[in-house]
């Protein structure tokens, strides 16, 4: 089935934050169209995209089923900076078409047979257009009322139809599919995430994506000591959080040897602490190396012990780089629920080894004194360890 009908299918979107951003606008924009382009590669059509003064148009080719135009709608509700998409129709710039495709649109909807409410709201970009919003509003109005007989609602409409006019053709459609928000991934730069298998960090890299970061996924493991399915777990959070941002990369760094001298080498309740800071070394390294200007870890205040102040003060102390911590201020089940929005959560709930179980103390230090942490870390010789664990380290491709 085609859907030539009713004027050429497209999808537009709508953009959240983007406005409002002044001169940078048009960078934004453009790399909204890049991302978007990138995103819709999988579906093998020619899609046009474009930035139009305040939304983005996507063209469909002349033969998209109806099919293949609702999942393309579908799958850019994943790309961050946008926060509404419809499925719409671009027709010609003149009034007897506007009211042709509203009223076709409206014959379709499952709200017309169950007689809904509707109601009709028109925008226009272009001010030349012949008529007004408000006479658009009511000629579309009038002839869907005439035709279908549906009452008209201005406040509660069950079903409501927007035209709104451009430069070079006018889009009807009607409610959509709610966008992610925030901004598009990369125009704040690059980070890394330190991402074990658990709850928080990929629910933290997503947080950061979604302001603009394009993100590394960096992982610890227990290797030689555990086997290999903390990363088998990595790598499936890595392809869960692929589709916001594309060419994500999962680093692993085996750790077990690393972690076994941090035991052998200074006091038990330390341990967590000084092996927390010596991945973030390790990290940071890594960092340089791939151009990431800024590390991103799922630590929330007081969540557990290595994540007091204290601790998170001695954390910092390790490195040069901005740690970032998106959920510093959120609860478990904020956290919990935002991991099963984004579809991570199954995943982390798997059971598994990582780097951590092999170092549980019966108590842990809450308040880590980092005159402390220094000495196991001389002992330990940690700038050279940090740099020949960067050396070690094998890279997943998605
Ligand atoms: P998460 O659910 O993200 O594992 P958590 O509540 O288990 O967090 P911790 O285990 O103390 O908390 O880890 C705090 C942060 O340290 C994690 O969010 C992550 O950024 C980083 N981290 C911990 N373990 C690893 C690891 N094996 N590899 C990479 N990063 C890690
Ligand atoms: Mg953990």
């Amino acid at each position: 089935m085609t859907m030539s009908a009713l004027g050429e299918p497209c999808v537009l979107l709508k953009l959240g934050e983007l406005v409002l951003k002044g001169k940078n606008r048009e960078l934004f924009e453009r790399r909204l169209v890049g991302n978007i382009r990138a995103a819709l590669k999988e579906f093998e059509l020619k899609v046009d995209v474009r930035a139009r003064h305040g939304v983005i148009a996507i063209f469909l080719p002349e033969g998209t089923t109806v099919e293949q135009a609702d999942a393309i709608a579908q799958r850019v509700t994943d790309v961050p900076g946008t926060i509404w998409i419809h499925r719409a129709w671009r027709v010609a710039k003149d009034p007897d078409s506007v009211v042709k495709a509203a009223v076709e649109l409206v014959r379709d909807r499952p709200e017309t047979a169950r007689g809904a409410s509707f109601r009709v709201r028109s925008r226009r970009r272009d001010k030349r257009f012949p008529l007004t919003s408000a006479e658009l509003d009511r000629m579309v109005g009038g002839t869907i009322n005439d035709e279908f007989k549906l009452p008209v609602d201005l406040k509660n409409a069950e079903l409501s139809i927007y035209v709104e006019v451009d430069r070079d053709e006018v889009f009807v459609f009607t409610d959509g599919l709610p966008g992610q928000g925030g901004l598009p991934v990369g125009i704040s730069g690059r980070a890394l995430v330190l991402m074990s298998g658990g709850i928080d960090s990929p629910v933290a890299a997503y947080r950061m994506m979604r302001r603009g970061l394009h993100v590394d996924f960096l992982h610890f493991s227990g290797i030689p000591f555990t086997t290999s399915e903390s990363i088998y777990k990595a790598y499936a959070l890595v392809r869960k959080l692929d589709r916001f941002q594309g060419r994500s990369r999962l680093w692993v760094v085996p750790f077990g040897k690393a972690q076994q001298s941090i035991r052998t080498s200074g006091q038990d309740r330390l341990a967590v602490i000084a092996q927390r800071r010596l991945m973030l070394k390790t990290a940071e390294e890594v960092a340089h190396r791939i151009r990431a200007e800024a590390l991103i870890t799922g630590d929330a205040l007081g969540q557990v012990s290595s994540q007091t102040l204290a601790n998170i003060t001695a954390q910092d102390n390790a490195v040069e780089l901005p740690i970032l911590r998106p959920l510093v201020g959120w609860d478990k089940t904020e956290i919990m629920a935002e991991a099963r929005r984004i579809g991570t959560l199954e995943i982390s709930e798997l059971p598994d080894e990582d780097c951590c179980s092999l170092l549980a103390p019966k108590r842990a230090e809450t308040r880590a004194k980092i005159e402390d942490l220094k000495q196991i870390e001389k002992r330990l010789d940690a700038e050279e360890l940090c740099v020949q664990l960067a050396d070690s380290i094998q890279e997943y491709t998605l």
